[in-house]
C-alpha cells in the first residue's frame, strides 16, 4: 500500500534512516521524529529535501506532539551498549515512557505500531538458536539490565495495549544489524573493528573472542520491518541474520577486507556478555517469506566503504 502517513521514532539512528530512506522509496509520507542522542540529524540530510519528508526534534520520553498516522515504526532508543550504559535510567525512561507515548499516539491515530525490540529480551541465552517460544535469562539488575529489561517491559506494555485496547501491533526482536551510517564512536563491534583497521590501530577483542554473535545487514533488517508492519502477525518475530561467527572470526574478516596490519588485542570481557547468540528465523521465514540476502563480506564491504570516507586514515 502506497500513501500512508508514517511516523518512525529514532529515525536519525543507523536502522532508522535506512527506514525512512526505505518508506520514501514506497510512496508514503514520513515524519522523523528523534532527539538525536545517538543518531544524528546528517543522516537523514539527504531526505530533506524529500517534499514528503518532516524531521521533528523530540524525546519519546514526554508525550508525542502529533497523533494522524496509519503506521508507527517505535525505534527510539540507544542500541549501543556504551550509549545506553551512559545514562542507565535515562534508557529505562526512553524504554517504558517512550513505549507508552508510542502506544498512546497510535491508540489517538487509530495506527499500527511496530515495536523495535531485540534478541537482548533472551540475555546470555541457554538455548541455542534462539526460537521466539524462549523466555530468556536475563540478568535484571546487571550493567545491560536497563535495555534488557526496559525490552522487555516495552514488549509487556506492546502486549497489554493490545489486550486491553485492541491496540494493533508488531513486535520485530532484532539480532545485531550494522551498516553505511554507523557512528564512528557508536561502541558496537563493527564500527570498532572497522575503524582501528583503517587507521592501523590495535583491534580490541573483549574477552578471548570466542563469543558469537550473528550480523544482519541493514537493508535486509528494513525489508523485514517493512514486511512484519504489513502482515497480519501478533506475535514476536526474530529479525537477524542466522550465519553465526565469533568475534575473532569478524576481526579477521574485517581485517582480511581492509587489508589491514592492526594487530589484536584483549581487553577485558564486559559484565554479563552474552556467549552465543544466533536467531531462529523459521517463523520470518515461514510467515513473511522474509529471510536475509546480503553476505557478511558483502555487508562489511559496503560498511567499510562507508566509514573510509569519514574516518581519518592514517
Ligand atoms: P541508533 O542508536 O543508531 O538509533 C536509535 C535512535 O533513537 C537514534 O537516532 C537516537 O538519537 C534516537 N533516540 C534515542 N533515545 C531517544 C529519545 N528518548 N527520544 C527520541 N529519540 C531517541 O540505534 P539503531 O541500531 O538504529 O537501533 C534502532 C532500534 O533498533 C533501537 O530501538 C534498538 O534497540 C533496536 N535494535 C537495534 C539493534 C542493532 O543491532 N542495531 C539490535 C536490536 C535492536
Ligand atoms: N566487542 C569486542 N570489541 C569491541 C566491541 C565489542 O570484542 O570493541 C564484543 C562484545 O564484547 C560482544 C560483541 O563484540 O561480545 C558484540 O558487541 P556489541 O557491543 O556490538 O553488541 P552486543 O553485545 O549488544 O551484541
Amino acid at each position: 500500500m502506497r500513501g500512508q502517513q508514517v511516523l518512525v521514532t529514532g529515525g536519525a539512528g543507523l536502522i532508522g534512516s535506512h527506514l525512512c530512506e526505505r518508506l520514501l522509496q514506497d510512496g508514503h509520507a514520513v515524519t522523523c521524529l528523534d532527539n538525536f542522542s545517538s543518531g544524528a540529524a546528517e543522516n537523514v540530510a539527504p531526505l530533506r529535501t524529500h517534499e514528503a519528508f518532516r524531521l521533528i526534534e523530540h524525546n519519546v520520553q514526554d508525550p508525542l506532539p502529533q497523533t494522524n498516522f496509519d503506521r508507527i515504526y517505535h525505534l527510539a532508543c540507544p542500541a549501543s551498549p556504551v550509549h545506553y550504559r551512559k545514562d542507565p535510567v535515562a534508557t529505562v525512561r526512553t524504554n517504558v515512557l517512550g513505549s507508552i507515548h508510542a502506544l498512546d499516539a497510535a491508540r489517538a491515530s487509530g495506527a499500527r505500531v511496530l515495536l523495535a525490540s531485540t534478541s537482548e529480551i533472551y540475555g546470555d541465552p541457554q538455548e541455542h538458536p534462539q526460537r521466539e517460544s524462549y523466555w530468556g535469562h536475563v540478568n535484571p539488575i546487571g550493567p545491560r539490565s536497563c535495555y534488557d529489561e526496559g525490552k522487555r517491559v516495552a514488549e509487556t506494555l506492546f502486549c497489554d495495549y493490545r489486550r486491553q485496547f485492541a491496540t494493533d501491533i508488531r513486535i520485530a526482536r532484532i539480532f545485531n544489524t550494522y551498516g553505511p551510517r554507523l557512528r564512528l564512536d557508536d561502541g558496537r563491534v563493527v564500527s570498532n573493528f572497522v575503524c582501528a583497521a583503517l587507521q592501523g590501530k590495535p583491534i580490541r577483542l573483549f574477552g578471548d573472542g570466542g563469543q558469537t554473535r550473528s550480523f544482519c545487514f541493514v537493508t535486509d533488517l528494513v525489508e523485514g520491518l517493512v514486511r512484519l508492519m504489513e502482515a497480519d502477525v501478533k506475535e514476536p518475530v526474530n529479525l537477524g541474520n542466522p550465519t553465526e561467527v565469533t568475534i575473532r572470526g569478524l576481526a579477521a574478516r574485517v581485517l582480511a577486507l581492509t587489508a589491514s596490519k592492526s594487530e589484536l588485542v584483549h581487553g577485558p570481557l564486559p559484565e554479563d556478555d552474552p556467549v552465543r547468540r544466533r536467531p531462529d528465523i523459521a517463523r520470518a521465514q515461514e510467515q513473511l517469506g522474509w529471510r536475509p540476502t546480503v553476505s557478511l563480506d558483502e555487508g562489511l564491504r559496503a560498511t567499510i566503504e562507508d566509514i573510509a570516507g569519514r574516518v581519518s586514515v592514517r
